[in-house]
């Protein structure tokens, strides 16, 4: 139906050479999309003995098979590298318009690997492909990154890198269009590991089908039975955010490191509090999305002002039951914080409760803490934490490497409490009560 599953770019930093390719029609017909795809060419080009943090490691983003076209919610970016927090395959999604960008720019997919000598960025437009030296970017966040880069380009869409992916934090992000994470198992520690801080690209062309007609109809009909949802509705009134009640009320909302699952304060927190007292408003959807659950926040005034993307439900729930936090301004502070170092979300806020429990618990010491009140609950040290471990100041060091690495690095049988898998942070359900998620989390290979 979609006639270009075409060209691939691939990018050799150490030697400094782009070359267009081909994508073979039995790699395609196999391997369908860009998760197939990007798995396979990860699989045939990166061994098991590969240093995630080395040149050989690869970085693969793909554009799926419907991006460009008007089938709703297929605007995707996948990428795919191998893990330097676990060690395994890691594969993440995100939204945004990058992989749009991408397609009309007639690719599908981009493989990277090598390392650039000093900070560069990749800029595409159409088939004009540059690596160009942006030592200027290097230390820059993620929105500082973008204002540059779009000053200088124009309307691009940006994938970056903040000061987490250059610090190696394992857990570092790429985020996407400004907001959009791509997250879970540090995909941005390899593209800071490669001395890449941004890919820009911005394509002038379209993603043309056999039959325009009948994607169009079906397309249309698709549209109008997902705004039809209560789910789509409640997402773009309230966002992810408007799951954390229904997930508290079910008791599998984790709750001071998974220690409970059932969080008091989560009134001052929810999708529609956030809403109804002016902290969140609508921020738009990715391409061809009908749903658009994309949210901004902002806090107007205080200590805590600022401005993001979301807070989507997983941030929402890493820092507050937690860390214990009941202040939802200390809270967007933390959201903010992340989107704009490039850390996820969820490992930091699973790598911080991780550190406050083992404080509870005596595993660590004064020696590691220094003057931090580790007390659960304390917004001013979940704070400084989060910039601590983007800049591996401290204990942010020692956290920056995950709770499974920091806990054999410690030991006390601080691995008992470091709820993890295969290396990962799991994500912000409590399996003992939302059963199908263990089963999930037990065999994606990617981790929980
Ligand atoms: S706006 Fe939300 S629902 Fe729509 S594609 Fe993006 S992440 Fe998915």
């Amino acid at each position: 139906m979609v006639r270009a599953m075409g060209k691939m770019l691939e990018i050799d930093l150490t030697k400094e050479k782009i070359a267009e390719k081909r994508l073979e029609k039995d790699l395609v017909s196999k391997f369908i999309g860009s998760r197939g795809i990007n798995a396979k060419i990860l699989f045939d080009n990166v061994s098991p003995e590969t240093d995630p943090l080395t040149p050989e490691n690869y970085l693969i983003l793909g554009a799926g098979t419907f991006v460009g076209t008007m089938i709703p919610t297929t605007g995707q970016l996948t990428i795919t590298s191998k893990s330097p927090e676990t060690g395994l395959y890691l594969k993440t999604n995100t939204g945004g318009h990058f992989a749009a960008g991408l397609r009309f720019a007639g690719y599908n997919i981009i493989v990277i690997h090598g390392k650039s000598k000093s900070p560069v960025s990749i800029i595409m437009e159409d088939n004009d492909v540059k690596i160009k030296k942006t030592p200027e970017l290097w230390g820059k966040t993620i929105r500082e990154t973008n204002n540059i880069l779009k000053k200088d380009l124009g309307d691009f869409e940006i994938a970056a890198i903040g000061p987490a992916g250059e610090n190696l934090v394992k857990y570092a992000n790429i985020m996407v269009s400004v907001y959009h994470a791509a997250g879970r198992g540090g995909a941005g520690a390899v593209m800071g590991s490669k001395n890449l801080k941004a890919i820009a690209v911005r394509g002038s062309g379209e993603v043309e089908v056999d039959d325009p007609e009948t994607v169009k109809r079906i397309s249309l009909e698709a549209i109008e039975k997902i705004k039809d949802k209560v789910k789509a509705k409640v997402y773009l009134d309230y966002g992810t955010a408007a799951t954390l009640t229904y997930t508290n009320e079910s008791w599998s909302l984790p709750t001071k490191n998974f220690i409970e699952a059932h969080f008091g304060k989560c009134d001052i927190l929810d999708g529609h509090y956030l809403v109804e007292k002016g902290y969140m408003t609508k921020g738009g959807a990715c391409t061809a999305c009908p749903i658009g659950c994309h949210k901004f926040s902002s806090v107007k005034n205080g200590r805590y002002r600022g401005f993001s993307g979301g807070p989507e439900y997983e941030t929402l729930a890493a820092f507050s039951p937690g860390c214990y936090i009941e202040n939802t301004e200390a809270v967007l502070k933390a959201n903010e914080l992340c989107n704009d170092l490039g850390l996820d979300s969820i490992s930091t806020g699973g790598t911080i409760q991780w550190a406050l429990e083992s404080y509870e618990r005596g595993a660590l010491k004064e020696e590691h803490i220094k003057n931090l009140n580790m007390k659960w609950g304390n917004e001013d040290t979940v704070i400084e934490l989060i910039e601590d471990i983007a800049y591996r100041r401290d204990l942010g060091d020692l956290l920056a490497e995950g709770t499974k690495k920091a806990s054999e690095k410690i030991g006390r049988d601080s691995w008992k409490w470091a709820v993890q898998a295969r290396g990962l942070e799991q994500s912000r359900v409590d399996t003992r009560s939302a059963k199908a998620y263990a089963l999930t989390f037990a065999v994606n290979p990617r981790g929980p």
